[in-house]
């Protein structure tokens, strides 16, 4: 903070540059330190303690671990960050706290598209897309929320073995019930009080999923009402995905994920086989729905990418035509994804240098999405 006064500005972009390198250097310090409690990391004084508790140096940290507070305590289990380390199986420390959502999101997009699908509906329905977009949260039985790892495998656990459908998923107050919790161990999970809560939710989540296949008919059939709602305020408390008072003057000098990087962000568990792309054959892809344009332009920047193109274009790197690069995704949604790609990109080194449109995923191969 006192690096941060020092420090008013305002600065030329090139002094922003070299004074975000100073930044990063005097937070990295001050959670070392102790000044800073708000972030955490593997040289944190919290991660000290941890690694003199269970003789271990070695950390498997991830970054809603480094981009929470010290003092963090699971709102699902009530452990401190302390209790809920443990020593994982390839003798790590294991440092990891997850999102818990519910997933009512997906269950309202995947009915969406089968519903219209089914509809036949011939125009594009932007309105409706963004309602369900919008309605995803609304059957949410709870908001998204930041618990510790041992919580959220207990509630897949706790599926498993209620056998409950994929689309839901135990509240924190459900997972309360059925977990016995203890120090620097994973929960244990009790069968008969799974499947007792399970039990309970039952009727709630099947009259949700028809309420949901009602909404999604309605906004694919152009029969439908928009509704906003308030969200609740900072649900996850973590650096970068959120903004505390104090952080806005530590987000002016770093960005979220070189920082919770240098503070000590470690995922790698296995190293990941770049030539799975040679070694798995593709599946081949779902059938076109007869309905499939009015589909993609639902999406509005799938619908201007397919009026941007000719009708004859095809992808200048692999010759295939628009209707071609339409496929089914997740969900049943109807994708057209185009990006646009400077010759650079692409390792084409002469002298045309005209950005060119090419279909998204080929970028892609190999590359993999992470999300934190
Ligand atoms: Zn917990
Ligand atoms: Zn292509």
């Amino acid at each position: 903070m006192k690096w941060c006064i020092e420090h008013p500005g305002p600065y030329t972009p090139s002094e922003e540059i070299e004074l975000r390198k100073e930044a990063m250097a005097v937070l990295v310090e001050s959670v070392k330190a102790g000044d800073i409690t708000s972030l955490d990391g593997a040289e944190s004084p919290l991660s000290e303690r941890i690694r003199a508790q269970h003789g271990v140096t070695d950390f498997e940290m991830n970054s809603n671990w480094v981009g929470s507070s010290q003092d963090w305590i699971c709102p699902c289990c009530g452990r401190s960050k302390f209790q809920v380390s443990r020593v994982g199986k390839k003798g790590q420390i294991l440092a990891k706290l997850v999102i818990h959502h519910d997933h009512m999101g997906e269950a309202m997009k995947a009915a969406f598209h089968s519903a219209f699908e089914a509809a036949g509906t011939r125009v594009e329905q932007i309105d409706g897309g963004r309602l369900v977009e919008r309605m995803g949260d609304a059957f949410a039985a709870y908001a998204e929320v930041l618990v510790c790892e041992d919580c959220n495998n207990a509630d897949s656990e706790a599926k498993k073995l209620a056998r409950s459908p994929s689309y839901f998923s135990f509240s924190i107050g459900q997972i309360r019930r059925l977990i016995r919790s203890a120090d620097h161990r994973p929960h244990l999970v009790e069968p008969a009080r799974a499947e007792k809560v399970w039990a309970e939710a039952e009727p709630a989540y099947k009259l949700r999923m028809k309420l949901i296949s009602a909404v999604a008919r309605a906004a694919a059939t152009d029969a439908h009402w928009y509704e906003p709602h308030a969200r609740a305020a900072d649900p996850i408390p973590v650096f970068g995905l959120t903004r505390r008072s104090f952080e806005s003057e530590i987000a002016r000098w770093a960005y979220a994920d070189p920082l919770l990087r240098t503070l000590g962000v470690i995922t790698k568990v296995s190293a990941p086989n770049l030539s799975r792309w040679r070694q798995v054959a593709q599946k081949p892809g779902k059938q076109l729905p007869a309905n499939y344009l009015a589909m993609l332009r639902t999406e509005e920047s799938h619908g201007r990418s397919w009026e941007a193109l000719p009708e004859g274009w095809c992808c200048p790197v692999c010759r295939r035509s628009k209707n071609e690069l339409v496929y089914v995704g997740g969900q049943g949604k109807v994708i057209f994804a185009m990006r646009l790609v400077t010759a650079r990109r692409l390792g084409v080194t002469d002298a045309h240098l005209q950005p060119l449109r090419i279909d998204a995923h080929e970028l892609e191969v190999g590359g993999g999405s992470m999300r934190r």
